[in-house]
This record gives C-alpha cells, structure tokens and sequence, in this order.
C-alpha cells in the first residue's frame, strides 16, 4: 500500500529517475534488485546500440568505418549476454559485471595476443566503455520542471538534485517515513509517496500524487484532475501565522523549546524566523558529497562555525557523521545487515583518523562555547567514555588562540533498545539526550525503516514505544538533563499532544513543521496532554491507541484537528 510520506499534491507527467547513483564499486544486490539491474543494463546496451548504429550508418555501408562498428555490434550482442549471467549469477551491480567479465575475457586471451586479437580486444574494451558511458548518463536524466519523478528508490543526495528542478512530486517504490530521503522531501516542501506500485506507470503519464492520503492516479480523467488541482487543497488545513517571539508555551503557561534539525545557517534563519530556538540536530554526514569523500578538518570547521555564529547562544548540537561504510569510498566493502553494522559512532571509534578529525573541526569552531556533540547509535556507556577520550586528547593537543578550545557539552542519542535499559548509566554521564525516535521504533521493533514492505510493522505508537519513551523522560529527570526528541515524531501534530503528554519539553524538527507545531502547543495544556499519555500508555496494541488518540483529539481539540487532519498523520 502506497504511504504519503511529505505533505501537498503533486500533478505532472512522469519522468522516470534510475533506481540508485551509479557507483563505480561493487555493490551486492538483494534478490529483488536483480530484474532492476537487468532493466538498467538493458537502457545502456539500447542507447549505446543507438549510437554505434548512427555511427555505422553514417558511413557508407560496406566501407571499412562502418565495418569496424557492424563489428561492435555483434560484438555487443554476445558480450552482453555474459554480463547478464554474471548479474544474475553473482548478484552484483551492472558496471562491476562489465568490469569482470572484460577482464576475465582479456586475460583467457592473453597479453601476447596475436595482432588480429588485439585489435578485437581493443573494439571490446571500446564496447564496454560505451555500455558503462550510458549507465553513468543516465543518471543525467532530464527533468522539466513541474514533474513527477517516478523511481524505485531514491538517495538523499538525488533529493537535493532533484529539487532545483521544482518537481510536482516525488512517487517511489521504496522508503518509509523517517528514511532520510521523505525527511527532506517534507524539508523542501516536495509531495512524496512511498510503497506506490510503478508497473502501470509509463514515461510521460499524467500523474497524480496525493502526499496527504498516499494516493496516486495514473492519466486521470478530467474530473479528476480539476478536483485535485483545486477542491483537494481546500480540505486541507493549513496553518500560517507564525507565533510573535521564539518562546513556545501551552496554553497553561508550561514552555516548550523548539529547535530546528538543520545544517546551515540559512535553514536556521528560516526556522528561527518560524519561531526556532537553536538547532537540537545537525546531521554532519550531510556535508559528506555524493562521491563520498569526507569532508577535512577545515571543511567541517568551516560548516561548524557557520551554524555556530548564526544559532549564538540557542547552541547547536552537532551529531558525529551517522553513516554507513559504504557512503565513504575506501573504507570496507558492502556489509549484509548495514543497520546493524560497523555504522555511526562505532566506524568513527573504529576510523581514529575520521573521528578525531570531525572532533578537532568541533573544538576549533567553538570559540564560543556553543557547540554541543551528540554521539549516534549509543548502546551504552562505553561509546560514551571512549568518545570523551577522544574528545580529552583531542582538546588536549590543540591550542585555539594560544588557548585551550573549550570543552563541548556531550549528548548522547537514545535510539537502541540497550541505551533505554541503560538510561540510567548513561544520563550520569552525559549533558543531554536525544530521543531519536525513527530509529529507537526500527531496533526496538526489529523493523527496517527504509522497507515499505514492513510499513505496517514500523508503529511509532507500538506500547513498547511509549513504554520506552516514558523510561527514558524518567531516567532523564532524575538526571536533571534535557531529553530532545528529534526524530520525525517531534515534528508530527498528531505526535507532539502525546510527547508533551509522556514529559518531553524539546522538540527538534524540521524547519517546515515549526509554525504548526508551536501553534498545535500553544492551544493545549499539560493536564490534557498527560491524561492522552496516561491512556495511551494503557493501550494494548498500536491500532489500539491510534484509534483512542484520534477520537480523544477531535473530541477535545476539534479547532486544532479539524476533520481531514488526522487522516495521514505520517505525512
Ligand atoms: C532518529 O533516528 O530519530 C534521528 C533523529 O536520526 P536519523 O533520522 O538521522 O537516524
Ligand atoms: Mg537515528
């Protein structure tokens, strides 16, 4: 079932993207991407077919140019059928097959090949240059403005591309609500579907992408195109007025802090001027560029100082890169469960060199002592004592203005089930918490954010859920240190009531959901948000209390949900 992932309604005709960023390694696919490997190598060998036509027909036929690319294209015909064996039989990407079976070919013959034979090796090379040429162009797609791009999955980084296009909306095969690709969908303000069905969809269709219910229509009739171009918007509240000050409170008086999840000062300004206080998550692997390579110590400082000068005294919490080997070229290969891997804090502890880096870039950026680390992945407390090692040495070796830099406060993102039953351990020695909570619902219900075939099971509202968040506002009090929930949770109307309601008092979201947000706060109070919690945490099962929730907000807030509103909450 189709998911609406980022609010608005997108209609445009379908331009279709490749499923991933080409890369130039090898890559093992899943037992369900190998047809879509298939269908991508069979778009290089047509376009490069295309080509070697033009260039064989515009000789003369019979002479020797048009000869030598006749050659090519039977040539084509069977190096192509060897390829796709080794994709089928190897389960690996399309460029790395052409890469194998090249050189398997080239070595059976020998190097000491007779001169007719390198000459064929020669036009072989040539031809598989060609196929892997056409690969890397398509991911140059063309896309008009006003499109709907139609893909199987998308990487954030083709988001960010894909934006300056100004496309009517975004419909994928894969993803969920939290993966990073939707957040910044909903952060740019493009309508995004997830878990939509692609096979009936053609280049060039009329599409319509319904980011409130998840619907899409393909080459609808005109009813239906007049409906959704005009009467859907109507239905949908929409809340602008920014609050006056930055200062959020309920309606009984009890502040909230906002912050922003962003990465640069111009997000913050934005957010700041919707009513932000500080940015309560900065997520540094956003400064890694599509090839992968890391930023160095005077990129990341530079990017720090940035957001540090522009939050001032609201601070900014900066999380150490969350990634994954496979995003930096050079480290290790493809790993087989990568949520579970040599990921987040645990590469960085595992890559001094990365680690220390990124720490050094922090110190040297936080001449005003405004700059807070949060440290992802955290299942107990030893991440913690080993990153203020590195923290200590670091600050230890490095003198800023003939001084020593000042110590960043130290946060720790409580997102794995072992950190909530260490929550204790952990508060005592950390400044803060952050509750990252599309994380916390994937380990703690074993369920892959990023598989909409799993959407069902991925329930932000599962008991357990709402049992740890308690745990953890709990373990935080008797602390005395903040908890900042900063997963998309934070930023969900239909979340924010029962977050305050289980003892939250940061939110950090992203910069489009702040104006609903605050004014969703302003017009509840603590006694009602708690009662909702109370109950809530009586639930059974997740469809237990999402329908006890839906029926206590209309009947208590009718104004702040009007009808229609609670239709897609994950939106
Ligand atoms: C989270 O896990 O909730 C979070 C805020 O971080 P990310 O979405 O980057 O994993
Ligand atoms: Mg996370």
């Amino acid at each position: 079932m189709a998911i609406a992932v980022s609010r608005g309604i997108g209609v445009g005709p379908a331009v279709f993207l490749p499923a991933f960023d080409i890369p130039s390694e090898r890559r093992e696919l899943a037992t369900d991407l190998v047809a879509n490997e298939l269908g991508r190598l069979h778009y290089g060998v047509e376009r490069s077919r295309s080509h070697l036509d033009k260039l064989a027909h515009k000789a003369s036929a019979g002479d020797s140019i048009s000869s030598i690319f006749d050659a090519h294209l039977l040539i084509l015909d069977s190096f192509v059928a060897k390829v796709e064996d080794r994709i089928q039989s190897s389960r690996i990407n399309a460029e790395w097959a052409i890469d194998e079976v090249l050189k398997e070919t080239l070595e059976r013959q020998g190097s000491h090949a007779a001169e007719h034979l390198r000459e064929k090796q020669l036009d072989l090379k040539d031809v598989a240059a060609g196929i892997a040429d056409e690969l890397r162009n398509s991911d140059r797609v063309n896309i008009p403005p006003g499109s709907v791009i139609i893909t199987r999955e998308i990487r954030p980084s083709a988001v960010m591309e894909i934006a300056r296009t100004a496309p009517a909306a975004l419909v994928t095969r894969r993803g969920g609500w939290t993966s990073h690709s939707s957040i910044l969908a909903r952060e740019l303000g493009i309508p995004m579907v997830t878990g939509a069905e692609l096979g009936a969809i053609r280049p060039g269709d009329t599409i319509i992408a319904d980011g409130y219910t998840g619907e899409i229509i393909i080459r609808p009739g005109g009813a239906a195109l007049a409906y959704f171009r005009t009467d859907r918007h109507a239905k949908v509240p929409f809340i602008s007025d920014p609050l006056p000050q930055n200062e959020t409170t309920t309606l009984d008086g009890i502040a909230v802090t906002i912050r922003v999840n962003a990465e640069s000062s111009r997000a913050y300004q934005t957010a700041y001027r919707a009513g932000a206080v500080g940015v309560g998550l900065f997520r540094s692997e956003s400064l890694i560029p599509k090839s992968g390579k890391l930023p160095t110590e005077d990129q990341q400082t530079a990017a720090y100082l940035d957001i540090a000068d522009a939050v001032g005294d609201a601070g900014v919490n900066i999380r150490t890169f969350d990634i994954g080997p496979d995003i930096i070229n050079g480290i290790t290969s493809v790993e087989r469960n990568p949520s579970l891997g040599l990921r987040s804090i645990r590469l960085s502890l595992a890559e001094p060199e990365l680690l220390e880096t990124q720490i050094r870039a922090v110190l040297r950026a936080n001449d005003q002592g405004n700059i807070s680390i949060v440290v992802p992945m955290v299942s107990g407390l030893s991440e913690i004592t080993r990153l203020r090692e590195v923290l200590h040495a670091a600050a230890d070796s490095l003198a800023i203005n003939g001084k020593p830099p000042k110590i960043p406060r130290i946060g720790a993102m409580i997102e794995i089930p072992s950190a909530i039953l260490t929550a204790r351990e952990i508060a005592r020695e950390v400044d803060f918490f952050c509750l990252g909570t599309n994380d916390l619902v994937q380990y703690l219900l074993a369920v892959d954010r990023d598989n909409e075939r799993v959407a069902e099971w991925y329930q932000t509202l599962h008991p357990a859920v709402l049992r740890a968040i308690r745990e953890v506002v709990a373990a935080a009090r008797e602390a005395v240190i903040p908890v900042t929930a900063c997963g998309e949770m934070a930023g969900s109307p239909f979340y924010v009531p029962l977050l305050i309601g289980l003892g939250i008092r940061e939110l950090s979201m992203s910069g489009n959901s702040i104006a609903t947000a605050r004014r969703l706060i302003a017009g509840i109070t603590i006694v009602d948000a708690e009662l909702i919690a109370i109950e809530a945490l009586t639930g059974k099962t997740a469809a237990e209390i999402d329908s006890s929730l839906r029926r206590t907000y209309g009947e208590r807030w009718p104004d702040l949900f009007p009808e229609g509103f609670l239709d897609s909450p994950h939106s």
